[in-house]
């Protein structure tokens, strides 16, 4: 009875994750779900994404948190339009948050949304939102167990964003095992080597940014 219960929360979900992706579509809009455990760096890389792409693509974004507004301000900043979700509570965004908020932001003047994700490594990744991808961050320190142990968002997801490459020479992190794991779940995978301390990596994942956004069907 439970399992039955979650299944039919899931596809009602996906009915309205169907019709968000039509009016995001509808208006040109490309959406991307991240997602990533607690402090793995969404926030910091989206700032090098906005700085690196330098208004060359107008950006949107919504940021899920369960409470606060400290990363739509740090967005804000930066002159982007942004709307904070506060789920008050909930582990992950679902699309009927998204329908809620969808309208505060100016789609239409919008090539690329981020809706970034309620840090949590399990949930955001059964719950479509509208994205035309859903893309994960890892940092290293968070250890090379974690595809394997968090398999769904690795499988899930079309790129993933290795995080604080920097400080592979304090850990014991085995960056090799988390590329092996992971694409083991994901052949496809599109993998990125990125510090937002050092710049590295960004020019590389903004670039393959450029390529899907305007290959958008
Ligand atoms: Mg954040
Ligand atoms: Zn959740």
């Amino acid at each position: 009875m439970k399992v039955k219960v979650v299944a039919n929360i899931l596809e009602a979900n996906d009915r309205l994750a169907a019709e968000n992706q039509k009016i995001f579509d509808e208006l040109g809009v490309f959406v991307i779900n991240l997602m990533s455990g607690p402090g793995a760096g969404k926030t910091s890389v989206l700032e090098n994404t906005i700085k690196e792409v330098n208004g060359k693509i107008k950006i949107g974004v919504i940021e899920g948190d369960i409470a606060g507004d400290d990363d739509a301000r740090r967005i804000e900043s930066l002159n982007i339009p942004v709307v904070q979700i506060n789920t008050g509570g909930a582990c992950h965004l679902d699309a009927n948050m998204i329908r809620v908020v969808m309208d505060d932001l100016p789609l239409k003047d919008i090539d690329l949304l981020f809706i970034e994700n309620v840090g949590n490594l399990v949930c955001p990744a059964e719950f479509n939102v509208g994205e035309d991808i859903k893309v994960m961050l890892l940092s290293i320190a968070e250890g090379h167990d974690k595809p394997l142990k968090y398999p769904l968002m690795f499988q899930t997801s079309t790129a993933l964003i290795l995080n604080k490459i920097d400080l592979l020479p304090y850990t014991n992190a085995d960056i090799e095992k988390i590329k092996k794991d992971a694409l083991s779940l994901n052949p496809k995978l599109k993998i990125f080597d990125v510090s937002c301390k050092t710049g590295e990596g960004i020019s590389e994942w903004v670039n393959w940014l450029y390529s899907i956004v305007n290959n958008k069907p």
